[in-house]
This record gives C-alpha cells, sequence and structure tokens, in this order.
C-alpha cells in the first residue's frame, strides 16, 4: 500500500509507492524505447492486456473508456484504515495510509494523440473527465482531485497509447495549498479573486493571450517557469472544476484544442504535461479560489539550481512564447 510521508521540515507530502518499481535496474529507462506497437499495447481494446483490464472498467463511452489504475498512488482503501495521520519511529515523523482514487481515461483509438485529437474526441475527453470526477467525488476519503495529462516521453508518458488519470487524494495537493493560501491572502488585501484579477489584466493588455472562446481565455503565464507554458482559465469567477456546464465545457475544450494546435505547429514532436487545478473538495465554494488548467510544454530539462531553489530559469519569455504561437494561428 502505498504511504504518505510528510516532509518534516516544508510540510510538503511525498507518496511512497513500492510496488512501482522494485530494483535499482528497474529505473534504468532506455530512452526512446516505449510501447508503441499495438500488438503489445495493454490500452488497445483488443490486446490480452485490455482483457485482463475489464475487471477494473469504470465507464465507457463511444470513443474512450475509463479503468482503475493497476499501480494506484492513491488506493481505495479496502481494509478500512485510518486515514488520520499516524506517527513512526517514535512519533517522530508524519505519515498516512494514500488512499483515494486513481483512475485512467483511455482514448481507444491507439493512432492519435493530445496534439491532434478532433475537437470531438476533446470535447468527449473533457466530459468523461468530468463525470469520473464528479463520482470520484463521492469517495468519502477523498479530499482532493486533480486530472493530468501526459504526453510525450519527456513529459513521463510510460505508455504511447493516449490517456489521461485523474488522482483522488486523501490530502490537499502542496501546489493547491500554495495556490489557495496566496489566493485567500490576495483576497484578504484587494477584496477580489487573483485569478479574476488576472484574467481581466490579461484581456486588456493582450500582449500574452493566445486564445479566446465563449467565457474561457488561454495566456501565456506572466510568471512562466518553462517555455509556452500556457494557462486556460474560465473568465468569469468559478471556483470549481466540476461545476462547468455541457456547454462551457465544449468552449473549454474548444479553447485546449486551438492551444494544443499552437503548439505542435510551433514545436516539433513537443511532449507536455496539462494538469486541472481546482478547489479541493472539501470545499463547498471559495471567492478567492478560481480553478484553471495549466500546460506545461517539456522543452527544457531542470538542472541543479532549478531543483535545489525552484527559481526556474527560462528562456523563453511568456511575451516572445504568445508572439511564436499566435504566428501559427488558423
Ligand atoms: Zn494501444
Ligand atoms: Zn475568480
Ligand atoms: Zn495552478
Amino acid at each position: 500500500m502505498p504511504e504518505l510521508r510528510q516532509n518534516i521540515i516544508t510540510g510538503d507530502w511525498v507518496v511512497i509507492a513500492p510496488e512501482r518499481a522494485k530494483r535499482p535496474k528497474d529505473f534504468i529507462i532506455p530512452r526512446g524505447v516505449k510501447v508503441s506497437d499495438e500488438e503489445s499495447c495493454p490500452f488497445c481494446v483488443d490486446s490480452e492486456g485490455f482483457k485482463s483490464n475489464k475487471k477494473y472498467l469504470k465507464s465507457e463511452s463511444e470513443n474512450i473508456y475509463v479503468i482503475e489504475n493497476r499501480y494506484p498512488a492513491f488506493v481505495e482503501d479496502e481494509s478500512k484504515k485510518s486515514v488520520r495521520s499516524f506517527y513512526p519511529e517514535d512519533g517522530f515523523y508524519r505519515a498516512r495510509a494514500s488512499v483515494g482514487d486513481h483512475e485512467v481515461v483511455v482514448v481507444k483509438d491507439h493512432n492519435v494523440d493530445l496534439l491532434t485529437f478532433s475537437q470531438s474526441l476533446l470535447d468527449e475527453l473533457f466530459e468523461t473527465i468530468r463525470e469520473r470526477y464528479i463520482w470520484i467525488k463521492e469517495h468519502e476519503k477523498v479530499v482532493s482531485i486533480m486530472p493530468i495529462y501526459n504526453h510525450g516521453p519527456e513529459a513521463g508518458a510510460s505508455i504511447r497509447h493516449p490517456h489521461a488519470q485523474i488522482f483522488g487524494s486523501g490530502i490537499v495537493a502542496n501546489t493547491i495549498g500554495r495556490e489557495i493560501d496566496g489566493a485567500e491572502k490576495y483576497f484578504g488585501i484587494n477584496g477580489a479573486c487573483v485569478y479574476c484579477d488576472l484574467v481581466k489584466h490579461e484581456l486588456k493588455e493582450k500582449t500574452r493571450v493566445i486564445a479566446e472562446e465563449d467565457g474561457f481565455v488561454a495566456i501565456e503565464f506572466y510568471a512562466s517557469r518553462f517555455p509556452f507554458e500556457t494557462w486556460i482559465l474560465p473568465k468569469d469567477h468559478q471556483s470549481q472544476f466540476e461545476l462547468t456546464s455541457k456547454k462551457s465545457m465544449v468552449a473549454f475544450s474548444k479553447v485546449v484544442h486551438q492551444t494544443m494546435e499552437m503548439l505542435r505547429r510551433t514545436i516539433d514532436n513537443i511532449s507536455l504535461n496539462f494538469y486541472i487545478h481546482t478547489l479541493p473538495v472539501i470545499h463547498e465554494n471559495s471567492a478567492s479560489y478560481h480553478w484553471h488548467m495549466e500546460i506545461v510544454p517539456r522543452v527544457s530539462t531542470w538542472g541543479g539550481f532549478e531543483l535545489g531553489s525552484e527559481i526556474i530559469i527560462n528562456v523563453m519569455s511568456p511575451e516572445e512564447a504568445a508572439h511564436y504561437l499566435k504566428e501559427k494561428k488558423t
């Protein structure tokens, strides 16, 4: 069973999940070698892997199916173990059972990828994620849910077959905790949601806006950590992703589609991650927090200074990135 352990100095959490790699040699990943042929792909619907996965099936629609992750970072708690913290080694450290849910949202077609998904497939993907989100939210031990997507080897996609993942955890993610604290502080001083203010400012400034659709905007983030780091936000205040209406979700998906198209045309073979930051499910609503998607192209790797300081040296300004992306807009 994976275990959450707290950094005694910073308070950040990590998941120790020893099942995922057992021996040191398992960490040696031959670069560029990825499961790509349909015969050995565990996610293709006709494969042996899929047949053995069928018992983990959670839902299915025309082009997408959802299964439980076989190697979850957060597991459904069958033992009814307490989710409260425990203090091992004579009470010195703090840890918790890593309970929750971890699902894989698989696009049935092996031969498409995130950057070339059709508009309707993207619509179906986000609608599926929203439905599963609402389902996972009912899990009494889940505190926070994060949908993510890894595209390409540099983004940690270990299986090439297109798939998103949804992590439902018993703790608030370190990043979300920091964002909530910052947003609350801003609200305390300015009496407004920092994300709403940011959207208003960027729409006025225009230089970093790359796409806009009914109710949503995509911007190159002012303090980008990565070249072409893109944020997509609802223009009006909305703290919870799952409350987005079907119609709004289509507008959101259109902005994602346009952004992927621009990124694909700008950088060859780009690897990227996206993740959705939204209010932890333990809260009903928030005037200061505002859901959004962050898209992080993995065109640069972090060196010792970045890892050691979390002060990221980004070699391309977001203004320049916006300029390049908009040149490729159709
Ligand atoms: Zn496949
Ligand atoms: Zn807001
Ligand atoms: Zn965020």
